[in-house]
């Protein structure tokens, strides 16, 4: 027996592998009553859906743009990767380093001058914080960089790896850079091959309702894991139901995992305790009122709001406001970190989200009197963050978890934020059953794309 662990993206592509086999026989329990886990969607009671914070669809695996395929039979979407910096009271495309043409004079000059002085060299570096200095010198890091990141991560940037950033952050040519000043040109990452798929109807949940609805009748809904018993290899919920098992698929958060296990070494315990993550307050705003904004989402590295993101949610599907009705209705999507080193203040938050929105001039003061709709969703489970430790933690728990039969995938099971957005979580589902039915090398979780 086959036992998975949650009905996000992961534990549904294990299970989308699992339902092609009649001969293996497999079970998936879920602590809520949907899939889809951080990838569900929702519709408030005015009308409006959300998705819980901006998902954008990134696919770089046949496998999952097939499911995807089965899962929305055609009722998507397609549209343009466009997002913007909101900086200075300017916006400048994305990526900030090859746009800052954009800038006022002064800051301009500071990037610049930062650029040309850099001698970037990754080796240096021994964290985020001195990666970014050595590679985008002091005006970006100034003006963008550290004031973005600070924001998104909510932990001091000294305290994060530089190794996850491979294909993450795209690094400077400075000769590309001054062309563009030169030939006051936007060099953007929106071009034909950044296209994104968007379920018409039920926000990007759909997309996993859809790849779930052929093994529905396999899933286990209100079942909260409360304890594992290696010995005995049963996991218990706290609806009472106990299940053996002889392999274990974990996709809940690695560290509440750990604590649940019976008789876990002391080794392994003290390294779950390193495993950092942050939560997320996600504010849904619904306004009555035409927006005209082709912007898909925008990114705000300054003080003047909380949130370090918003999405224009009515731009992706016109069925995510009342009725479909984009003349008279918009919505905003906007994301706030929290954590220990960088508090957030709950009962306010979606005030000063509003105030945020005016501040940056995302919208009017008259615009404040259209809100027709407040959404709050709290994640206490945001982003996995790839602390110094984190490797090194890792390679401790993991080799121990797979000599007990199990195997811990997906973004907070697998705990890399490099390998966690749906893609790569669903893949690392799949790619996990394929290790245990026929022992081929995991890609995805091994960081080999
Ligand atoms: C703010 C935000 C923005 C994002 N934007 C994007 C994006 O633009 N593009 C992209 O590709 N990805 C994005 N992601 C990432 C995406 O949400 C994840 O890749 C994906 O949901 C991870 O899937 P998962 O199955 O590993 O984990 P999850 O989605 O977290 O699913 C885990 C499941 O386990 C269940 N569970 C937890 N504890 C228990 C328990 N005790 N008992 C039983 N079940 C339990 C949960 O209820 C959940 O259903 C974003 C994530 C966040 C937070």
């Amino acid at each position: 027996m086959i036992i998975i662990l949650g009905a996000g993206p992961t534990g549904l592509g294990a299970a989308h592998l699992l339902n092609t086999s009649k001969q293996i026989d497999w079970r998936l329990f879920e602590r809520n009553s949907h899939v889809g886990g951080l990838s569900a969607s929702f519709v408030d009671d005015n009308g409006f859906t959300w998705d819980i914070g901006g998902h954008v669809l990134f696919s770089h695996y046949d496998y999952f743009d097939t499911a995807i395929e089965e899962g929305l039979r055609g009722t998507y979407f397609e549209h343009l990767r466009e997002s913007w910096i909101r900086i200075l009271q300017t916006w400048v495309p994305y990526p900030f380093q090859n746009n800052i043409r954009h800038l006022p004079p002064e800051a301009l000059d500071s990037c610049l001058e930062g650029l040309r002085s850099q001698r970037p060299d990754f080796k240096k570096s021994a964290n985020f914080r001195e990666w970014m200095d050595a590679i985008f010198g002091e005006g970006i890091v100034k003006y963008f960089m550290e004031p973005y990141n600070r924001k998104v991560w909510g932990v001091p940037l000294e305290t994060m790896g530089k190794e996850w950033l491979g294909e993450r952050v795209s690094v400077v040519d400075l000769s590309r850079v001054q062309k563009n000043i030169a030939e006051q040109k936007d060099d953007v990452n929106w071009g034909p091959n950044n296209r994104f798929k968007f379920p018409k109807t039920g926000g990007t949940g759909a997309i996993f309702e859809g790849i779930a609805r052929p093994f529905q009748d396999r899933i286990s809904f209100d079942h909260d894991l409360v304890a594992v018993d290696l010995q005995a290899k049963e996991v218990t919920f706290a609806n009472g139901r106990s299940e053996k098992y002889d392999v274990l698929i974990n996709t809940t958060p690695l560290d509440c995992f750990i604590k649940k296990c019976v008789s876990v070494p002391g080794a392994v315990r003290d390294a779950a305790k390193d495993l950092v993550h942050n939560g997320g307050l996600i504010v849904g705003l619904g306004f009555k009122g035409k927006r005209v904004d082709p912007k898909c989402w925008m990114y705000f590295p300054e003080a003047s709001s909380p949130f370090y993101r918003v999405t224009n949610f009515f731009n992706y599907s016109p069925f995510n406001v009342p009725g479909g009705d984009i003349k008279n209705n918009f919505s905003l999507m906007c994301e706030t970190t929290y954590s220990p080193h960088k508090p957030v203040d709950k009962e306010r938050i979606i005030e000063d989200t509003i105030q945020g929105l005016i501040n940056t001039g995302m919208i009017t003061e008259a615009e404040r009197g259209r809100i027709i709709s407040r959404y709050l969703i709290d994640i206490p489970y945001s982003y996995p963050v790839p602390t110094v430790g984190r490797d090194r933690a890792l390679e401790v728990i993991q080799p121990w978890l797979e000599s007990q039969g199990i195997y811990s995938r997906g973004r907070f099971g697998g705990w890399k934020y490099e390998v966690g957005n749906m893609d790569h979580s669903f893949m690392q589902g799949v790619e996990v059953v394929e290790r245990i039915l026929t022992g081929k090398t995991e890609i995805t979780i091994n960081g080999k794309l």
